[in-house]
């Protein structure tokens, strides 16, 4: 437990730049308001294999949430499609009179 110098306990927060990917962070709980300002951190410190890894891991991740967002693209498109083809299939039946 670390207490900031207002006398509160601190707060741990992981930070998700590319700096300090998945790296935590003590701060002080009153942070942005009348504060300590206190920031303590990373905790634990880590080695720089890890972090070369945490590194990829976050560039990673958010290559595969911009590839995930792109297949649902595509598959909304092709259902759309989908049915564009099912209309055309009524209104060729409606035709002869079905
Ligand atoms: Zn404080």
């Amino acid at each position: 437990m670390v207490i900031c110098r207002c006398g509160f306990q601190t707060v741990i927060q992981t930070s998700h730049t590319n700096a300090n990917p998945g790296r935590q962070f003590h701060y002080c709980p009153r942070r942005g308001t009348r504060g300590c300002g206190l920031l303590l951190g990373p905790i634990p410190p880590i080695c720089p294999m890890c972090f070369e890894l945490l590194a990829e891991l976050e560039r990673t991740t958010s290559m595969n949430k911009d590839v995930g967002r792109k297949l649902l693209a595509g598959k909304k498109e092709t259902e759309s499609s989908t049915f564009h083809k099912l209309d055309d299939v009524s209104d060729i039946h409606n035709d002869q009179g079905w």
